[in-house]
């Protein structure tokens, strides 16, 4: 294998398009092009191509059809989510219960709702894990909570909620609850029964589909007020010509990534705890961020002493490896990511994080050759003391 070819282990940031996807995709750009609301034939073809992928993603969720809405990515799924359920029901109350670490497409959402449409919004804490307490949650509702939403895993330190069990508490308060599930495809079970949620958001390319493509489950009978409105599409719920290639992909790619799942995710889990255990135990000062036990199969994270975690990220790159770091300029702030900074670590520490996050493609040698290059690069800067 060439040495110089890149090691790619940020699949929690984006994935390849795999290429059976790809296949399935290419006739849809190319001859299939009418538009599904069309009556002529041509229309009808790509009608029946959306009713597949309706279909496909929602035997994957364990749904019904008519609860798949297709929209535009993870980021609208969850504007969408939010803002329609709780504009549909601004009568009965403004408060929200959320999290301190949610992806900032939940987190800014709320934030504008608090401060131009006057929500309350409860952020729960999490413990030093990353996980948010049930019980928490329970005794935040008031009688005008309007909505729940908590992720299912977190996106930088893989930490995964206790889902089911806040869904019940939801339900028993018949509260709507929504997850962002975004990293969830290919790395843990997605049945929406069993989970017990009324919305749960995905996105495309965090499942080897493309980037600007994602889902959002509504559950029947709940109300939701349209974010974007215009034409019939998409049980009236999203309004605009559906982006028919990019749908199929979407289903194509979800089917694939549930039905390799177990298989796929220990694979996975395996070269992760090798990589886990080897930096651990042998780079000083190194220690594991999120859940030892309960997160996502693929994703590593850590701080480092005494290290920036963007000049470790730097000095990955450069040597051909492709990581992330939750700290600092990677956002363009100077501080720690807001997921490190609830988990009530000493902000320098936070400092020093990064993101290992590995996919279908990942050897045993890529994780050797991590392991291998990164340790001389913590001594490295440590020596020069750029911290
Ligand atoms: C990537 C991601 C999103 C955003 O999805 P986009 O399709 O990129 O808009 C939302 N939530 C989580 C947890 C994510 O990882």
């Amino acid at each position: 294998m060439s040495q110089n070819r890149t090691i790619y282990l940020d699949h929690a940031a984006t994935t390849p398009v795999d290429g059976r996807v790809l296949d399935k995709m290419l006739p849809y750009l190319k001859d299939i092009y009418g538009n599904p609301s069309s009556s002529h034939r041509s229309g009808q073809r790509a009608s029946r191509a959306l009713s597949w992928a309706r279909n496909t993603v929602a035997e994957a969720l364990g749904a019904n059809p008519s609860e798949v809405v297709f929209t535009s990515c993870g980021t609208e799924s969850d504007n969408l989510a939010l803002r329609g359920v709780v504009f549909s029901r601004w009568a009965r109350g403004k408060h929200i219960i959320t999290s301190h670490i949610e992806h900032h497409a939940v987190e800014n959402t709320c934030l504008q709702l608090a401060e131009r449409f006057g929500y309350e919004i409860t952020f729960l804490p999490v413990d030093r894990y990353g996980r948010v307490a049930p019980e928490q949650v329970r005794e935040a509702i008031r009688p005008d909570t309007a909505l729940i939403s908590i992720m299912y895993a977190n996106n930088e330190i893989g930490t995964v909620q206790p889902i089911a069990d806040i869904g019940l508490i939801a339900r028993e308060h018949d509260i709507p609850f929504h997850t962002d599930a975004v990293q969830a495809p290919g790395q843990l079970p997605l049945d929406v029964g069993a989970l017990h949620v009324d919305l749960m958001s995905l996105s495309g390319h965090k499942f080897y589909a493309p980037k600007g493509v994602g889902v959002l489950y509504v559950r029947e009978g709940l109300d939701l007020l349209p974010v974007q409105t215009g034409g019939k599409q998409e049980h009236g719920l999203r309004a605009g010509t559906q982006n028919v290639p990019y749908i199929v992909a979407l289903a194509e790619g979800l089917s694939l990534a549930v039905d390799e799942r177990e298989e796929e995710a220990d694979r996975v889990r395996g070269l992760r705890d090798r990589l886990i255990d080897e930096l651990v135990n042998s780079i000083d000062g190194c220690h594991l961020t999120g859940h030892p036990r309960r997160r996502l199969p693929n994703n590593a994270s850590f701080v480092f002493e005494g290290v920036d975690g963007e000049a470790v990220q730097m000095h990955l790159s450069m040597a051909g490896i492709a990581t992330s770091t939750g700290s600092a300029c990677a956002s363009g702030e100077d501080e720690p990511s807001h997921v490190l900074r609830a988990l009530d670590m000493d902000p320098r520490l936070a400092q020093g994080s990064l993101r290992l996050s590995l996919g279908r493609a990942t050897t045993e040698d890529d994780i050797e050759r991590t392991i291998a290059k990164l340790s001389p690069i913590v001594e490295k800067l440590r020596d020069m003391s750029l911290f």
